[in-house]
């Protein structure tokens, strides 16, 4: 992810922290310490609280390893932790398991440094106290037991949503399912915004997170729906086939016309006729002020590019794309690239299946 730190690899996975979740970090201790010696204190329990997060998400990524879902990275944001899947797995059992396997890292956390607060005969009062009296274990208890509760509410996008829908997907279809998951987690939204409103008298950041929850939740089900109006269609059915490529020795400049020419946004850059990888319109517009516009392209073209291959069914390319925030990939013919799919076309497609499928269903 843009502006994100590289903290290094846990199990083949990249651990990243935003620059918002340092800045979150330096805020919190500068406004809250007393002194120097307290700033230091307040980053080391943050540092571990967040060390936490990281756990909790490795075990999502592990337990989707164990269906073969690679994971790209895992961000740490001021709001939390991110694992980003390549895919979430369809089967509700494997779900299920991926969805609780976060929580019950939590569970194992809080349990284990419960049992050392026991052990070492602290009293429980030690829980609302600083870490000067030993608290900071009983922080990390009560941490990991609000995350716990905080990620089973039943709504998208905490952990508790995908349980809901991949039990409920047991018993119904998975479109219906999502639906029924992504509404529920819409009420609780409306209702975290109310308490943060008028019980809590206007916390925003509850109100925030609120907003958050209800468009992903929106989000999810628009996803869920586009992508099945495309079950059974392949790639070519929605790929461009006009389309312009770069070469790396091209210069910016004559990338930007092209920009400015066409309708196209991402191009494919090819090297000796082969592709090499993207460049999107943000990267130009954001190297071109770097580099100049007589850099050549091919020191802003993206290289960690999957292409997709043109008979791949549809509605896994759009999961690709979604799980890797491209816009575009290109599109592969027996080692040939023979075409560009963007999420646009995707789009406009699933909206004419979409309603299509409800005019046939009308008739
Ligand atoms: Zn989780």
């Amino acid at each position: 992810m843009r502006w994100s730190i590289r903290l290094g690899t846990i199990a083949g996975i990249r651990i990243e922290m935003h620059v918002t979740f340092l800045l979150a970090l330096g805020g919190v201790a500068l406004f809250t310490s007393t002194g120097l010696k307290d700033a230091l204190h307040i980053v080391v329990a943050l540092l571990l609280l967040f060390a936490c997060v990281v756990l909790h998400e490795l075990g999502h990524a592990l337990a989707a390893r164990r269906y073969g879902i690679r994971t790209r990275e895992i961000i740490l944001l001021p709001i939390g932790g991110v694992a980003r899947l390549e895919r979430m797995p369809e089967k509700p059992v494997q779900e299920l398991v991926v969805a609780l396997a976060g929580p019950a890292v939590n569970v194992v956390l809080a349990t284990l440094f419960g049992a050392w607060l026991i052990g070492t005969g602290t009293k429980p009062d030690v829980l609302l106290e600083t870490w000067e009296s030993g608290g900071l274990v009983a922080n990390i208890v009560s941490f990991n037991l609000a995350m716990l509760l905080f990620n089973l509410v039943p709504a998208f996008p905490m952990d508790g949503g995908r349980v809901l829908r991949a039990v409920l997907a047991m018993f119904i279809p998975y479109v219906r399912a999502t639906r029924y998951a992504s509404l529920v987690g819409q009420g609780f939204a409306l209702l975290f915004a109310a308490l943060g409103i008028f019980v809590f008298k206007n916390n925003w950041a509850l109100v925030f997170i609120a907003l958050f929850v209800f468009v992903s939740a929106g989000e999810e089900r628009a996803l869920v729906q586009t992508r099945t109006s495309l079950t059974g269609l392949p790639v070519s059915a929605a790929m461009v086939t006009a389309f312009v490529s770069l070469e790396t020795r091209h210069e910016l400049a004559y990338a930007v016309d092209l920009l400015l020419a066409s309708e196209q946004q991402d191009f494919p850059v090819l090297e000796d006729g082969q592709l090499l990888g993207m460049l999107s319109r943000d990267d130009l517009l954001r190297g071109m002020g770097r580099e100049g516009p007589t850099a050549p392209v091919g020191r802003l073209v993206r290289l960690d590019v999957q292409p997709l291959e043109v008979s791949m069914p549809l509605d896994m390319a759009l999961q690709r794309m979604s799980a890797t925030r491209m816009n575009a990939l290109p599109v592969m013919a027996r080692g040939r690239l023979v075409g560009l799919l963007t999420l646009e076309n995707i789009r406009e497609l699933g909206l004419v299946r979409a309603a299509r499928q409800r005019h046939a269903g009308l008739a």
